[in-house]
């Protein structure tokens, strides 16, 4: 597996020409690898579930890493692509309403020079 800041910072590099990019989606999920197949043996053959359903996965950590990873993500992109104004990842962790998606969204906001995000639009 790739390094996150690796991959992140590779992807940042990558669309940097992209000056006018506003939106953007990457269909990439930033848990670990091994993650996943953890889950399987979690969930049940009968009745399969999604981990964000799954008691053992919410209970031992992955959640607090991937979103950890996702706004810092967020933020190595915020700061490479300078009109960007949201970024969504694939995740098996969606927040709040996700409307059926495997995606969250960060928003970001540019003030004195700053850069802050948050899981909702600014208004
Ligand atoms: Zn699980």
């Amino acid at each position: 597996m790739i390094p996150p800041l690796i991959l992140q910072n590779t992807f940042a590099k990558a669309l940097q020409p992209l000056t006018k990019l506003i939106h953007l989606y990457l269909g990439v999920f930033l848990s670990d690898e091994k993650f996943f197949y953890s889950h399987l043996d979690h969930a049940c053959a009968v009745k399969p579930y999604a981990p964000d359903e799954c008691f053992l996965c919410r209970q031992s950590g992955p959640v607090d890493t991937v979103r950890e990873r996702e706004l810092e993500a967020s933020e190595i992109m915020a700061k490479r692509l300078k009109c960007l104004e949201s970024i969504s990842w694939s995740t098996f962790f969606v927040q709040g309403n996700g409307g059926g998606e495997r995606s969250t969204t960060k928003w970001v906001l540019r003030k004195d020079g700053k850069i802050r995000m948050k899981g909702t639009p600014w208004s």
